[in-house]
């Protein structure tokens, strides 16, 4: 098991659309176990494979583990098959550094994909999963939690950042 490093926007493969996973096997399963590695260390909720530089459909996720009880869950190849309701979420990423925003989702999703050993699995999440679930499976797409905000809010963080990066820090 190892920590791999977090690709930081805006490296290119955080907009680039993952592959289906086709091959379940040990190297898969080696690559789950760092991926979980990865986002428990980092801490996070939920991290998608684009974002340590990996173009397939896999991402795990853990929203028990603020209550000190952590439970981790793998989907291999996600997809929305229903969706209802709103919800508005103030969302960070760990590829997104010192910046979080209110984003709008939908507050109840259901979830079909496959779990880490390829058997087909069914999840219907509301509440701060049904956001973590949109939020990762936004990332399998290419998109970041800032392509779904207003021009404005987004181009204050892209000050932000430009503002940094010319005060070499
Ligand atoms: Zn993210």
């Amino acid at each position: 098991m190892a920590v791999l490093p977090i690709r930081l926007f805006p490296d290119p493969v955080l907009h680039t659309q993952a592959q289906e996973v086709t091959d379940i096997d040990g190297a898969l399963q080696k690559f789950i176990d760092d991926m979980a590695d990865t986002m428990y260390k980092a801490p996070g909720l939920g991290l998608a494979a684009n974002q340590v530089g990996d173009l397939h459909r896999v991402i795990v996720f853990d929203v028990a583990q603020r209550e000190g009880k952590p439970e981790l869950m793998v989907i291999l190849n996600p997809r929305i098959t229903a969706a209802d309701g709103e919800i508005i979420h103030n969302e960070g990423c760990l590829s997104v550094r010192d910046f979080s925003a209110e984003v709008r989702r939908s507050a109840r999703v259901c979830v079909e994909g496959l779990d880490r050993h390829g058997k087909p699995l069914t999840l219907t999440a509301e509440g701060l999963m049904a956001v973590v679930l949109q939020h990762e499976i936004d990332h399998l797409n290419g998109l970041l939690f800032l392509d779904r905000l207003s021009r404005l809010k987004r181009s204050l963080y892209l000050r932000r950042l430009k503002k940094r990066a010319e005060a070499g820090g």
